[in-house]
């Protein structure tokens, strides 16, 4: 699989060598719900239920946490979702910018 983008940094999830996992593959279906490895870094990354909506995968190592909605519970909803935030943020980032660029005093 390729590696997912996490954050916006480049912080990325790599499968584990030992359990090699494709898109489709669900987290229920990892043991002990290590879902890969956090690249560079090295630590274990891990899901966990943390609310009646929300599941966080979390690194061991560092720290890294980052919520997401129950529904998504593949590799590649992941991979997808991810990929919109950061979309999301970055659309944010422009609009805010942009009104700050407008609202300038002149001089
Ligand atoms: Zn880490």
């Amino acid at each position: 699989m390729e590696p997912i983008v996490l954050t916006k940094i480049g912080e990325t999830l790599i499968e584990d060598p030992v359990h090699q996992v494709n898109e489709q593959d669900t987290f229920s279906k990892m043991p002990i719900a290590v879902l890969g490895v956090h690249d560079i870094c090295k630590g274990w990354i891990s899901v966990k239920g943390v609310s009646a909506t929300h599941n966080i995968i979390y690194c061991r190592s560092c720290g890294l946490r980052i919520q997401f909605p129950r529904e998504i519970d593949t590799y590649g909803k992941l991979r997808q979702w991810c990929a919109d935030q950061m979309k999301a943020e970055k659309n944010r980032n422009h609009e805010i910018n942009g009104f700050l660029t407008m609202n300038r005093p002149i001089g």
